[in-house]
């Protein structure tokens, strides 16, 4: 098609086990330079890695699961608890934080090795945002942050439910997590002229620009302090990411430091469906 901006990546013709990644780049008036470059060692390296990752949170799933419910026994029972009873809800506390970890990777691991399927169902935006939001307002606790929706009711896109919902509810509950007690927080879902989009607007602590190209890789942080003590695995926006991906979407992010950020997202027209 003339277009050059994507590499392109294909199995090589000479031997089918050897992908090769080709880039065409213009130059000189009417010259091609084609660059093809070996990606059969990567991919294999990433393929590891990434069964790794499933593998290992797969395995630490039984272990937690026996662990917390001991906890859960112990602190149910006064005469167990004794004084070891703050102790006692330390772990219990580190054991939830683990299997969010783990929850999260494998989230991840599956959202990064499963081929999208092709027949998405209908989704009503509108009424997963409502859940969403009652939701933050009991993570929200005590801080009390004014939390508003404001949806188009009518509004549904084709996509699948509970990666949406992973994503959506991750960015509002980073809202929740990232803004001091009173602030405010929208989120918002109407159709724009680029087709329907979702967004958190909120008035918390925002991100420097330096920070925000590296946001959405795993375990970064830029308070680490902070994400912990909320609560935060340091992959919610790795799954954001992926999500939005696999939904022919992409994050934007618009923050100021001090004054608050919007976390949004548009879906292509085309995704818009009867609900
Ligand atoms: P975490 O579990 O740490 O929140 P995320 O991947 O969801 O992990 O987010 C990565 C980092 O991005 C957070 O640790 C935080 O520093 C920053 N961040 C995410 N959302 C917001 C927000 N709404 N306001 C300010 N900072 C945010």
């Amino acid at each position: 098609s003339g277009n050059y901006e994507q590499a392109v990546e294909i199995p090589s013709p000479v031997d089918e086990s050897i992908t090769l990644q080709i880039r065409i780049i213009p130059y000189a008036g009417n010259r091609r330079l084609l660059i093809a470059r070996d990606m059969t060692r990567i991919q294999k390296m990433q393929r590891t890695r990434q069964d790794f990752v499933a593998n290992v949170s797969h395995e630490l799933r039984t272990p937690l699961t026996v662990i917390s419910g001991y906890l859960e026994t112990l602190l149910d029972a006064p005469e167990c608890r004794g004084e070891f009873e703050p102790q006692l809800h330390s772990m219990q506390t580190q054991t939830r934080r683990m299997n969010r970890i783990v929850e999260d990777l494998m989230l991840l691991s599956r959202l990064e090795s499963e081929k999208p399927r092709v027949d998405a169902d209908p989704v009503q935006v509108g009424r997963m945002i409502e859940s969403i939001v009652l939701q933050a307002r009991e993570l929200s606790g005590l801080e009390h942050q004014i939390i508003e929706a404001d949806v188009d009711g009518d509004l549904c896109i084709e996509g699948r439910e509970s990666e949406l919902y992973s994503a959506f509810s991750n960015l509002v509950f980073n809202a929740v997590r990232y803004t001091p007690a009173g602030g405010r927080i929208k989120v918002s879902w109407h159709d724009s002229e680029n087709g329907p989009r979702f967004a958190v607007t909120d008035s918390g602590v925002g991100v420097e620009a330096h920070h925000i190209p590296r946001i959405t890789g795993r375990f970064y942080r830029v308070d680490a302090g902070r994400s912990r003590a909320r609560g935060g695995t340091g992959l919610g926006l790795a799954i954001v990411k992926h999500v939005l991906l696999r939904h022919q979407s992409a994050l934007e992010i618009d923050s100021e430091p001090g004054v608050g950020s919007t976390f949004s997202c548009v879906f292509a027209p085309e995704h818009r469906v009867a609900c």
